[in-house]
């Protein structure tokens, strides 16, 4: 890239040079010296191919991925809070050359092996490499959440990230001006494409709250930042806040964007933030393999339970199972998303079989998500096909809407939904709850009732199982494999 266009990279576009572009708590960049810091760690990897970082959420993080994007390598983003196996699989699967991260960051055995190079943020100027990469070299190689099985290794060009991160420029009319508010985690595409990377794309800033905390959501947008990025965790929170304070019902009142992802947005906790707020979240929907696929315009109607529109350049359908593309809008027609467009990853790594599976011979990418259009078509997730369909007295019925019916009630605080075997429906629906207050938890059949009277008497649970904590990964997503195995 040129002066003045925009990199993928971080490369300060023109007229941003002096402006604040990373503050980490009480450290912060502005893109000139970010540039500067980049430059001089992209000079030591000049030849590089594949690098792994440390993805504590830091300055340096943001530095390192910078850094290895402008000396043309790939970066492997690690969680610095994987177990040791999943970290061992991800290390000999990248078989990355080179570890970044954060000086005194203590790094596992597991990466003993690797050179180490710490992330100097106040480095520079630095003579940067000029980028020699093309669009169609991997530009970073993220692990899945694991949320259906083991992560696999979705490798992401260039291009990608660059459509990907424009697509949702013009859907949210993201600008220079935009200071986005950040809480996520660094080695997902939620937190470092879209967090990281796309203010960095836009000239605009980042203010990444190290850990997530309502007070710190309220402090910066009462302070001046413009959006913020959140997975559905973090949007109950502050549902559960709202009501005590009024600082956050100010800040979300002046933001410009509310942006959910990562995961299904309850619909009880959208309407409670739009009842204290008066704001709308609104959700878009991807995937680490296809990075943005929808989402609610930032000029369009913000619906509860809806992932809004196809964004520019990606093709959207739902197909049945035996691959008839649907044509009905008609907010009932179940059927698989498969996506095809410029921000599809290449492949697996290492993983041909997988990749082969996961496209048709047209090249569409089976996503595994199911989904209802509505007539203006508004995407309505439906749930995974794996985890989230349950077929039960000949019914298929999505798991979500009887968890958003559950959520409703006063005395479930949270509510997953699975099938399990039944001898008489083929499956029976089970509720997993977890009681506002454990000593006066709901009964089976007041739940039952509950569900039957709000959706329709086969979608009601027929066994209910107490908890204390839903399992969930660092994404705060469900992992309803934990909940089947016990
Ligand atoms: P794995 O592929 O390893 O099992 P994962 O699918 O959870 O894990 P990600 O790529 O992080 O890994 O998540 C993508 C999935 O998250 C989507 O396929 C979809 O099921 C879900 N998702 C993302 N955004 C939304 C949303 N707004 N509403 C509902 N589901 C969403
Ligand atoms: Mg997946």
């Amino acid at each position: 890239d040129g002066p003045g266009e925009r990199s993928e990279t971080g490369v300060p576009p023109d007229g941003v040079r002096g402006r604040t572009a990373l503050r980490f708590g009480e450290r912060s960049l502005t893109y000139d010296e970010l540039a500067g810091a980049a430059g001089a760690l992209a000079a030591r990897l000049r030849g590089a191919g594949r690098v792994a970082v440390w993805a504590t959420p830091e300055l340096e993080t943001a530095v390192a991925v910078t850094g290895v994007l402008l000396a043309g390598a790939a970066a492997v983003p690690l969680n610095p809070k994987s177990g040791e196996k999943e970290l061992a699989h991800i290390v000999s699967d990248s078989a990355p050359e080179l570890v970044l991260a954060a000086p005194g960051s203590r790094l596992p055995d597991t990466l003993a092996e690797l050179e180490r190079i710490d992330v100097d943020a106040s480095a520079g100027p630095g003579a940067a490499p000029r980028e020699t990469a093309t669009a169609e070299d991997p530009a970073l190689i993220v692990y899945t959440s694991g949320t259906t099985g083991p992560p696999k290794g979705a490798v992401l060009p260039r291009r990608a990230l660059a459509t990907t991160l424009d697509a949702l420029a013009d859907a949210w009319r993201w600008t220079a001006d935009d200071v986005l508010v950040h809480g996520l985690p660094l080695f997902h595409v939620h937190g470092l494409v879209l967090g990281t990377l796309g203010p960095l794309r836009r000239g605009g800033g980042v203010r990444h709250l190290g850990r997530f905390s309502t007070d710190g959501v309220a402090r910066e947008l009462n302070a001046g930042a413009t959006m913020l990025f959140g997975v559905p965790t973090m949007y109950h929170r502050i549902a559960e806040a709202l009501p005590a304070d009024p600082e956050l019902v100010k800040a979300l009142g002046r933001a410009r964007l509310l942006v959910s992802g990562s995961a299904a947005l309850p619909v009880h906790d959208h309407e409670r933030i739009a009842t204290a707020t008066g704001r709308r979240v609104i959700e878009r929907y991807g995937m680490t393999e296809t990075l943005m696929n929808t989402s609610v315009r930032a000029d369009g109607e913000p619906r509860a339970g809806t992932v809004g529109v196809p964004l520019p350049g990606v093709e959207l359908r739902l197909v049945e199972e035996d691959g008839t593309p649907l044509t009905a809008y008609d907010g009932e027609s179940v059927g698989e998303i498969q996506v095809r467009g410029p921000n599809l990853f290449t492949e697996y790594l290492n993983r041909p079989d997988a990749t082969a599976a996961a496209f048709t011979a047209d090249g569409w990418f089976r996503t595994g998500d199911m989904a209802v259009r509505e007539s203006d078509g508004y995407v309505r997730i439906v749930g995974r096909k794996a985890t989230d369909l349950i077929k039960s007295g000949g019914y298929k019925i999505g798991a979500g809407e009887i968890e958003n019916a559950l959520l409703e009630h006063p005395g479930v605080r949270e509510a997953a939904v699975t099938g399990e075997p039944d001898a008489d429906l083929g499956e029976r629906i089970v509720a997993w709850i977890v009681p506002t207050a454990p000593e006066a938890r709901p009964t089976a059949e007041e739940l039952a009732d509950h569900v039957a009277r709000r959706l329709a008497p086969h979608k009601r649970p027929r066994v209910v199982r107490y908890l204390d904590a839903l399992p969930r990964n660092d994404m705060g997503k469900i992992m309803k494999r934990a909940l089947a195995d016990g």
